[in-house]
């Protein structure tokens, strides 16, 4: 079986490797699709993983086998890969954040005892029962491959829990961007502008539906003075991660504003404890999401309240696939962090 595997800075290998082993409580799922996240991006820029099986983790595919003690029969099914309910046990759980569960956590960065040895840049993975989720009826089998970043997003918005006419303001135009701005229209926002130094995404998160789309800098300034009615933005959501991007978004927050942070960035992002406490500013961090976020995001697409479609780019095979990377890892714009403003490309086995 065929299977990319990252084998250093900037390195993929198109290896044969052993068909994964079907073990008690796991599935072995066809892979149909995988999207590149950002994150499996700065795996590659660096060399370092969690473990190997986070290379490729926003995947859909169908279930070939089914073990014993599976969590559910699933055979033959459509299904995503996404995380199970939360232990009960560590401290996040008793803390009453389950969505924090380290057991999840530990089973989305692909260190748990079921992992494959390898991703779902491959034909087949092997994958614990309990973070398998069926696509619903309406969801076609490409757009299941965002479902993943999908339920990220719905969990930054479930966090943000905005009000009916909050005007929003989204930073960094990427996948997870595009889909906070649409989720959070949907969530009671009466207007949203997202804000990109790229010119070609401002316009994608417009075609999406944001009212306004704007480079960093004035034009945005006068917008949320007119449409946020003198005032600034009611909620801020930054995608994008780093110092640049937290301080556009403060700058626009409103008094009592709450601002999310979604964006991962390895770098210093300062915010101001003084500013804060005197704008009465409610600060809220967004980390992965929930078993009810996936649900969510899925029955969402299967409605078609929202549009994912838009956001894939092309569509590569195992010949093209470190090329893609390299693309993807070019600077591009708001860009500090895994989630800021790349194109979505999704990887397909089927291809040469
Ligand atoms: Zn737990």
């Amino acid at each position: 079986m065929r299977a990319a595997l990252l084998t250093g800075q900037r390195q993929i290998e198109i290896a044969d490797v052993p068909e994964p082993e079907l073990l008690p409580g796991s599935v072995l799922v066809e892979i149909e699709r995988c999207g590149i996240s950002g994150s499996d991006v700065v795996a590659w820029q660096t060399g370092d993983l969690p473990a190997p099986a986070w290379f490729g983790h926003e995947w859909v595919g169908r279930v070939a086998q089914v073990g014993e003690g599976s969590s559910d029969r699933f055979e033959g099914e459509r299904v995503v890969g996404g995380v199970p309910a939360p232990c009960g046990r560590c401290q996040p759980c008793r803390s009453g954040m389950g969505s924090i569960c380290q057991m999840v956590l530990s089973m989305i960065v692909g260190t748990d005892e079921r992992s494959a040895g390898h991703g779902a840049f491959a034909e087949r993975i092997r994958v614990d029962s309990r973070r398998v989720h069926r696509l619903p009826e309406g969801v076609d089998g490409p757009m299941g491959a965002l479902a993943e970043p999908a339920a990220v997003a719905a969990h930054a918005v479930r966090r943000a829990q905005p009000s009916l006419g909050d005007v929003v303001l989204v930073v960094g135009t990427g996948t997870i961007g595009l889909l906070v701005a649409e989720l959070a229209r949907l969530a009671g926002a009466s207007r949203v502008v997202a804000v990109d130094t790229e010119e070609s995404r401002r316009e994608l998160a417009c075609s999406l539906g944001a009212d306004a789309a704007f480079a960093p800098g004035e034009d945005l300034v006068r917008w949320l003075a007119v449409q946020g009615h003198g005032l600034g933005a009611d909620l801020v959501f930054d995608c994008a991660g780093g110092s640049a991007a937290l301080e556009t978004g403060l700058s626009a927050a409103r008094y009592g504003a709450t601002v999310v942070l979604v964006g991962f960035t390895a770098a210093e992002a300062m915010m101001s404890a003084d500013q804060t406490l005197r704008r009465e500013l409610t600060v809220i961090g967004s980390l992965g999401y929930s078993v009810a976020d996936v649900h969510r995001a899925l029955d969402l697409m299967a409605d078609e309240r929202y549009r994912v479609d838009e956001l894939v780019s092309h569509t590569v095979g195992f010949s093209d696939l470190s090329e893609a990377f390299l693309e993807l890892s070019q600077p591009l714009g708001i860009r500090s962090s895994p989630t800021a403003n790349r194109p979505k490309v999704l990887f397909n086995p089927t291809l040469t």
